[in-house]
């Protein structure tokens, strides 16, 4: 099923933000789980590459090996592990990956799993702060360090922790009990593990410089150009952060709705004088909510149409009458990003009530423009 919406990418937007973090804080994992929200993990890592960050996150063990296969060369760290056997094990040392370990069954699949192979192998090793989702908590983290070493089959490289609140400034004290846990942690590891890194902060810690200790950090959001501050008292910290993803779909009918006519499913749009509407190719089935918020639009040549009515599985109706032109079937309309006053994903977020994260990782599962330069390296 191919739907006749697609997905735009900028990669120099990409690019663009990425020198924008790294001006903030030089050593970065930059975060390209799922797909890297929508935007294509592979491609992502391969601009990594060319501008040389020697780290990266990416979502399952799969995608991870995706990453290296594609060209990155860096350290990858698999976000999402769950290591279940020798063979999981096995990819991670073929392609050079580095499971996060937050459980004491992935310490014992490693042991076992390299017995007899000679060797060690790299790990990322994750300590629990708050989020209460993976890791192993502080009281256990001295006899995991025992463990690790005396095994001598895995070595942490890297310490990792999440942040819950840090883009809520008004949640300060429960970020720096986190990062109290996680340094206290650092230090037990480190009396076994002398050269190991941290990592703490993610995009909202970062902007705010929430911890003021050599570590590396990793942001997702904003590489893709999105502010988690945004509303907050400290929104300016993200400014001069560029969209990366763009969407477009085709108005594939134009016509006049006369007045006292309805329109869609439910008729939950009545007209109350003559109107020209269009229908784009967009609906719920490629991630384009159906949710009735008010405010809803979309752009014609850079200018905002509303939408009109309830959106179907795969149109979705625009109110075309304002445009100081006339549309023609088969004119793409953008759904999100492009010229003039661009639909935003935190604005689209907003409509949806949902966070932009949800509208690229939604939007993205749409198939790629063939305008899109292919990769290179
Ligand atoms: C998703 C994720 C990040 C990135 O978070 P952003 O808010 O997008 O910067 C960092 N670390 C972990 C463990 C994550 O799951």
């Amino acid at each position: 099923m191919d739907p006749l919406c697609r997905v735009h990418l900028n990669w120099e937007n990409f690019r663009s933000n990425l020198r924008l973090l790294r001006y903030i804080s030089s050593d970065l994992m930059p975060v390209i789980k799922a797909d890297a929200y929508g935007h294509g993990a592979r491609r992502a890592a391969i601009e990594l590459e060319k501008e040389g960050v020697g780290w990266a996150a990416a979502g399952t063990l799969e995608e991870a090996a995706a990453v290296r296969d594609a060209g990155y060369s860096g350290r990858i760290v698999i976000l999402l592990s769950f290591l279940r056997d020798a063979d999981d094990v096995e990819l991670c040392l073929r392609s050079r990956l580095l499971p996060l370990v937050h459980r004491w069954e992935d310490l014992r699949v490693i042991h076992e799993a390299m017995d007899g192979r000679g060797g060690t192998l790299g790990i990322a090793f994750k300590v629990e702060t708050g989020m209460n989702r993976l890791g192993f908590p502080l009281e256990e983290v001295d006899r995991a360090a025992r463990f690790m070493a005396d095994s001598g089959r895995m070595r942490p490289e890297v310490l990792i922790s999440h942040l819950s609140v840090a883009d809520d400034p008004r949640e300060d004290a429960f970020t720096r009990l986190q990062c109290s846990v996680f340094w206290k942690s650092a230090a037990i590891l480190r009396r076994y593990f002398p050269g190991m890194t941290c990592s703490l902060n993610n995009t909202a810690g970062l902007l705010r410089r929430e911890s003021s200790r050599k570590e590396i950090c990793r942001p997702g959001l904003a590489l893709y150009g999105c502010n988690p501050l945004h509303g907050t008292s400290e929104e300016e910290r993200g400014r001069g952060l560029l969209p990366v993803m763009s969407v477009t779909a085709p108005l594939i009918s134009t016509h006049v709705l006369r007045r006292g006519e309805s329109l869609g499913y439910g008729r939950t749009y009545i007209a109350d004088s003559d109107r020209l509407i269009g229908w784009a190719a967009i609906g719920y089935a490629d991630g384009y909510r159906r949710c009735e918020a008010p405010g809803r639009s979309m752009c014609l040549r850079g200018c905002r149409v509303p939408v009109i009515g309830r959106v179907a599985m795969q149109m979705t109706c625009l109110d075309l009458s304002s445009l100081p032109f006339s549309p023609s079937a088969g004119e793409d309309v953008h759904v999100l990003g492009g010229p003039g006053n661009a639909v935003t994903a935190q604005e689209m977020a907003h409509w949806w009530g949902t966070i932009p994260y949800e509208v690229t990782c939604a939007l993205g599962r749409n198939p790629l423009a063939q305008d899109d330069p292919p990769a290179t390296r």
